[in-house]
């Protein structure tokens, strides 16, 4: 940033920031622990993610503004450790607008397990696609780091396993959900934690469980997209946020032009 320029963020935006908090912590998919943040819809190599602070306090106050090397602009509050997951996502996937990292207990297990992927079983899942790709830290730094995601050379590791896909699980430790806006991370963290638990149950019942195809989950993918400002409402009212349009879809967009400035 430079001269007198200021860092502001929609309010709409910055709302749904503070919802997604809320609703991920509400929904047990983030405790103490975990984030999400959104690509600054004006500074397409920024994006704003809280301090380090626990998601179910989130306020727009908290909302800090990054560069895509992990660097705060004009901030010096206490940032995430694993700030760099977001930068390095954003830099390596223009398509993404939202990103959601958490410790969701159910896709753990998909983490560590051998032999078994985490793959799309019924038709809220199809997001999924197919078997969700897995990141090794030990095939960057060998063994006994920390497991964290804390440099930005971790992090563009951690987005190469990504790749094309919707979310990477991670080896020991959670898993990283990418969506074209906040909401769509949101519902996909959501239903990716559902997905396991389900499959666990499936495969306690049978070692033969049959799976979305790929038309499938396409196919399913596509319809229920549409529809996810409805759970996305519920969700919010269950945390007592009023309902808003989604300011990171473009038909929403106009009219959207008063604008605050979470940090001050
Ligand atoms: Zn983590």
């Amino acid at each position: 940033m430079t001269g007198r320029e200021r860092l502001m963020l929609t309010a709409a935006l910055a709302g749904d920031l503070v919802d997604a908090n809320h609703i991920l912590f509400d929904r047990g998919i983030v405790d103490g622990f975990g984030h999400v943040s959104a690509r600054d819809p004006d500074h397409k190599d920024r994006f704003w993610i809280s301090r380090n602070l626990a998601p179910g306090m989130v306020t727009a106050e908290d909302l800090m503004c990054f560069d895509l090397d992990g660097n705060a602009v004009d901030d010096d509050r206490t940032s995430y450790l694993e700030r760099y997951i977001h930068a390095e996502i954003y830099r390596a996937r223009r398509d993404v607008h939202g990103v959601v990292h958490n410790h969701s207990p159910s896709v753990i297990p998909f983490t560590v397990a051998k032999g078994v992927s985490l793959r799309p079983v019924c038709h809220m899942c199809g997001f999924l696609r197919k078997e969700a790709p897995l990141f090794e830290i030990r095939e960057c730094v060998g063994d006994g780091s920390n497991l964290l995601i804390s440099d930005s050379r971790l992090g563009a590791a951690l987005a190469k396993s990504l790749g094309e896909e919707p979310l990477v699980l991670m080896r020991g430790h959670g898993i990283t959900v990418a969506g074209a806006n906040v909401r769509q991370a949101v519902f996909r963290s959501i239903y990716a934690e559902l997905n396991a638990k389900i499959q666990m149950q499936a495969m306690a019942l049978s070692p033969d469980v049959v799976y979305l195809s790929q038309a499938e989950t396409d196919n399913a993918n596509a319809t229920i997209d549409s529809q996810l400002d409805r759970a996305w409402n519920l969700w919010k009212q269950q945390v007592g946020a009023p309902a808003r349009p989604n300011p990171q879809n473009r038909s929403t967009e106009i009219g959207d032009r008063q604008r605050v400035d979470p940090a001050r």
